[in-house]
């Protein structure tokens, strides 16, 4: 059975961490091993950096190519010898001078079409899965490079967003793996071909969504997601210091999670493993010994307590809410559906919804700099209703940001909002709207930017800092010790 690991570009970020990356790979016992990476950090960056500054016709591409190409001659001579790093400076030679006349081609042209600047981006990690491949055969391993162009067929779903073609995809991996079997295989994250065979990728970040396809393609028995944080945090631990890692997760709470921003995985890296349960973990790179989170079906053995139904909190900033409210709203179809058609037309992004039964109001929020078009849209798509009365006013809140809680078992326990709702109350929050979907795996609610953090420090320490462990030790108890450990046996029982 194949294990599947993914690197990131931090992880891959220098000669000596590459080296690292080998030995992680060589350590791990699986009898297959399949190994995706990102492109060393950085790199991607510099890389469009590359096409926009061609296609501005800002000669200085050229400076910033040399850089590339300097940064990976260092790389190499560093982390190999002898043949290997002859074959990949050779390689490496003939990728830049392509590159370069594909940068001057852009440069003259003042414009880059999408699938030249999809066929430079992509340079990265052909560069670091080379280096990493060869830097695993140094030990004797054998070890197959795969430019996952030649097996991942994609096509564009939307703005930025590709699905991927599996049945296709399959056919082309089984192939691949007929002509190179291997136990050890090197895989570019990040690149993808269309059905027309042209170039392209999964858009940004997208390696961790690569190592996912190619973890359900090869039906793997995990897919590892090295990166350079112990695992997923409760909480933002820039904003809550008691912030602790999970051990575990569920599909749909990392999936949720990742879309309220929670820095952890592509929030499409979920899709393609869930379907063959394959269990995604992910781990420090930086501190092996840490176990990681496991995310996976339905984590086993969970304490049955009302605090441990929420795993994490997450908070958007910057959004704005809207409210949309009249008398002439209540029983009247289609009102809903006018407001979010003409938020659609202003191409503004929903984050989320809420409707009281009683119909009076439609209250969502939007992005703060979004607002605006939306509600001048408003305006004019309701300019009768308002003028009628049946409509009192279309109102737009600034400066508010969304807390969520997430936690697959929220569905099934009663009083979880309770225990949220309090310790707002508690910390004299003034909550603006609420959401709860029928899914149930989180609770959102609005308030006040201004409020943000201390919202979610009290929310977050009432549903962890419960379970913190306290050891103290009461030298040569007298009075007042003794007292003390009274009362401490009294609040235990
Ligand atoms: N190197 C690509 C990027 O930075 C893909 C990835 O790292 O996931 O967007
Ligand atoms: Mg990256």
């Amino acid at each position: 059975m194949w294990s599947v690991h993914k690197f990131g570009g931090t992880c891959m970020g220098t000669p000596q961490r590459i080296q690292n990356v080998a030995d992680v790979v060589l350590g791990d016992s699986s009898e297959r091993k399949l190994i995706i990476v990102s492109a060393m950090s950085k790199v991607t960056d510099m890389m469009y950096s590359l096409v926009h500054k061609a296609q501005s016709r800002d000669d200085s591409y050229t400076e910033e190519l040399d850089k590339v190409f300097e940064k990976h001659m260092a790389a190499a001579k560093d982390l190999l010898d002898g043949e290997n790093l002859a074959r990949f400076l050779s390689q490496l030679h003939s990728d830049i001078s392509n590159l370069r006349a594909m940068l001057r081609a852009i440069y003259i042209a003042g414009h880059a079409t999408e699938s030249f600047s999809e066929f430079v981006v992509g340079h990265g990690e052909l560069w670091s899965s080379q280096m990493l491949s060869y830097a695993v055969q140094k030990s004797g391993a054998s070890c197959s490079w795969m430019d996952t162009r030649e097996v991942l067929v994609v096509k564009p779903s939307g703005p930025d967003m590709v699905d991927p073609d599996y049945v296709e995809s399959e056919k082309r991996l089984e192939k691949w793996f007929s002509r190179q079997p291997a136990e050890i295989i090197v895989a570019t994250g990040f690149i993808a071909s269309t059905a027309e065979n042209i170039p392209t990728t999964l858009k940004r970040d997208g390696s961790d969504f690569s190592a996912a396809i190619i973890g359900s393609l090869v039906r793997a028995r995990q897919v590892t997601i090295w990166t350079d944080v112990d695992g997923v945090f409760s909480a933002d631990p820039r904003k809550v210091s008691e912030a602790v890692i999970l051990s575990t997760l569920s599909y749909q709470e990392a999936w949720e999670m990742s879309y309220f921003g929670a820095n952890v995985l592509h929030p499409r890296t979920i899709i393609p493993v869930m379907k063959d349960n394959i269990p995604i973990v992910i781990r420090n790179m930086f501190n092996l010994s840490a176990p990681g989170t496991v995310i996976c079906k339905q984590p086993a053995n969970e304490d049955a307590d009302l605090d441990a139904c929420v795993k994490s909190f997450a908070t958007i900033d910057k959004l704005a809410l809207v409210n949309v409210e009249g008398t002439g709203m209540a029983g009247v179809p289609g009102t809903s559906s006018a407001i979010f058609s003409a938020v659609k037309e202003v191409g503004a992004n929903v984050i989320m919804i809420s409707q009281a039964s009683s119909e009076h109001s439609i209250c969502f929020a939007v992005p703060e700099k979004e607002v605006a078009a939306v509600s001048a849209a408003l305006h004019v798509r309701f300019r009768e209703a308002l003028a009628a009365g049946r409509l009192s006013k279309v109102e737009v809140i600034h400066d508010c940001s969304i807390l969520a809680a997430v936690g697959l078992r929220m569905a099934s326990t009663p009083g979880v909002s309770a225990i949220l709702f309090d310790a707002l109350a508690k910390a004299n929050i003034n909550v603006r709207a609420i959401a709860q979907g029928c899914s149930e795996y989180n609770i959102t609610v609005v308030l006040k930017q201004e409020d943000c953090v201390r919202a979610l420090r009290a929310a977050h320490s009432r549903f962890f800092l419960s379970k913190t462990t306290l050891a103290i030790g009461v030298i040569g108890p007298g009075l007042i010790g003794a007292t003390l450990l009274n009362q401490l046996r009294d609040q235990v029982s």
